[in-house]
């Protein structure tokens, strides 16, 4: 919440942007009710918590040119209170988590999103993997999905239609319509040697479920570690996205899975698992040393220069 409300603060297009001070967070709201008769604000910092409101006794439009009186009220009393404090930032509590999320989506956003965002999350609440945009490893050749016979890969991005809207017969669409570019196709030029095909059918097992000997069904994950789950998801292709957390017990444990568990897919499809990392919780007193900052917070878009937690989103693994 005070990550959200320091939005109209610091934010681009914030509405209290006056209310900004310096080294001191601070998070704040306005209110306005209909016709402009009354106008609040309320906010705080880690030292005080205010609010003000402005309006006449008998109704009447207030003029807002030049900002909302309530706003400039708070502003400078709030200023002046905490003119001779010390610099002071908002400590984030332990259970809150940071992720990169897709801006077209709203989920976590995988490596192959590319307009992203940094949001916070009570942890728990992190949404799944981005299914929109997924990357295939594609034949050079055709162009089409690669198997194992392909002797050039390449990787491609498509829009995938998400699951939910391709189960929702027509009644439910997202803003992107139907401009899906998902590469379906496999690869039609490199094919199992048929030598070999009919070997596995001599020896195949009378199993009848629908399950061929291209699928699989994806393993539940979520609550083991990155490498339980690495070798639990076995063919299928990887992706790890990290979740920055600021409890140490946490460390390495799957939060979510872009594919849900006992879902039946190809042997060598894409999936996606957001894993909590552990990141020294942000406690910004001073200003000294923020060397992982990568400057790409996203909330509120303009200053840089604030020492803001530590956002490190990685799509590659980091251990084995
Ligand atoms: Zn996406
Ligand atoms: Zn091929």
């Amino acid at each position: 919440m005070q990550k959200l409300l320091q939005q109209p603060v610091i934010g681009g297009e914030g509405t209290a942007r006056v209310c900004q001070m310096g080294n001191v967070d601070v998070s704040a709201k306005t209110g306005t009710t209909s016709k402009q008769y009354d106008l609040w604000l309320c906010g705080f910092t880690p030292y005080y918590t205010a609010a003000t409101w402005f309006g006449y006794d008998k109704n009447e439009e207030v003029n807002t040119y030049g900002g909302s009186p309530a706003t400039l009220i708070w502003a400078n009393v709030m200023k002046a209170v905490h003119a001779e404090l010390p610099d002071k930032r908002f400590v984030q509590p332990s259970n809150v988590v940071s992720a990169r999320i897709c801006r077209v989506s709203g989920k976590c956003a995988t490596g192959a999103c590319t307009n992203t965002y940094t949001e916070y999350f009570v942890e728990g609440a992190v949404p799944g993997a981005c299914e929109g945009h997924n990357k295939f490893t594609i034949c050079s050749e055709s162009k089409k999905i690669a198997t194992e016979f392909c002797p050039h890969t390449e990787t491609a991005y498509g829009n995938v239609m998400p699951e939910k809207e391709a189960n929702a017969n027509g009644k439910w669409r997202t803003k992107s319509g139907t401009k899906y570019s998902a590469i379906t196709e496999k690869c039609d030029i490199h094919k199992e040697d048929k030598s070999k095909k009919e070997e596995d059918n001599k020896n195949g097992n009378e199993n009848k479920t629908v399950i061929t000997n291209t699928d699989v069904k994806v393993p539940n994950v979520t609550g083991k570690t990155e490498s339980e789950a690495k070798s639990a998801l076995g063919s299928l292709k990887v992706t790890v996205n990290y979740v920055n957390i600021s409890d140490a017990k946490k460390n390495g444990i799957v939060a979510s899975q872009s594919i849900p568990a006992n879902s039946v897919v190809s042997k060598e499809a894409q999936i996606t698992i957001n894993v909590y990392k552990y990141v020294f919780p942000a406690n910004n007193t001073n200003n000294a040393n923020n060397s992982g900052n990568t400057g790409n917070s996203g909330i509120g878009g303009g200053d840089n220069k604030k020492p803001e937690n530590n956002v490190t989103t990685q799509s590659t693994p980091k251990q084995n």
